[in-house]
């Protein structure tokens, strides 16, 4: 009984959440899975398409980069293990100007607002302008209440496992919460809420009904 409450608690939450989202002029759907929602991108990728991958764990997740390579997509994927500097910076400039660009988010408030933190802005300035559209593509567990809570999940889950996972010498990847700190392997740079889909760039927000991502 308390697991059909629960799932009707995040029914309730996931159609709100949704409804608000299109208020804010974003085009919004929900999947109930992730094996779903990675079929619905994977629809809209074809071969003669630019693909860009924000870096993002949740999109890993969904392992579409395998399906856009499968297809004969150009894959631009900044964080493909091997590349060289100058290599890594040229795909980042080249995400501005793809096709489509797919991430998730830090955050998603309940009032539809996009809150995401960076540390070159390389991901927060492709979900913002250039892409010719957006996907963004997050879990119910980046759902919070406010902009104020959303960077509450920022300080203390998201910035400091990402930290952690990228083996910086910050002081949230030992002590597991943000300490506002003056490292220069700081990953929190550029803080980025989006509150209404920008004017020019097609975005769509893919919700799944499970954990993904960080
Ligand atoms: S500001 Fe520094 S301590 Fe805080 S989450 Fe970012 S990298 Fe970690």
């Amino acid at each position: 009984m308390a697991y059909e409450h629960a799932n009707l608690a995040q029914t309730n939450i996931t159609d709100k959440l949704i409804e608000n989202l299109r208020k804010n002029l974003f085009d919004a759907v929900y999947f109930g899975n992730k094996a779903d929602a990675r079929q619905y991108i994977c629809d809209q990728i074809s071969p003669d398409m630019k693909v860009a991958f924000g870096g993002s764990m949740t999109v890993r997740m969904l392992d579409i980069r395998s399906y856009a390579h499968s297809i004969g997509a150009q894959v631009l994927d900044h964080s493909t293990p091997g590349l060289s500097e100058s290599h890594r910076l040229d795909i980042m400039r080249k995400q501005l100007t793809s096709d489509l660009f797919i991430s998730s988010s830090n955050a998603i408030t309940s009032s539809g607002f996009l809150v995401n933190v960076d540390g070159n802005g390389n991901r927060v300035s492709s979900m913002i302008f250039g892409p010719r559209k957006v996907i963004i593509v997050a879990g119910i567990n980046k759902i919070v209440h406010s902009v104020n809570e959303a960077f509450k999940r920022i300080e203390f889950v998201a910035a400091p496992m990402n930290m952690k996972r990228l083996e910086r010498s910050t002081p949230c990847s030992i002590e597991g919460v943000c300490s506002d700190c003056d490292s220069n392997e700081r990953g929190c740079r550029a803080f980025s809420i989006i509150k209404r889909r920008p004017a020019l760039t097609p975005t769509e927000i893919i919700l799944v009904g499970e954990m993904l991502g960080m």
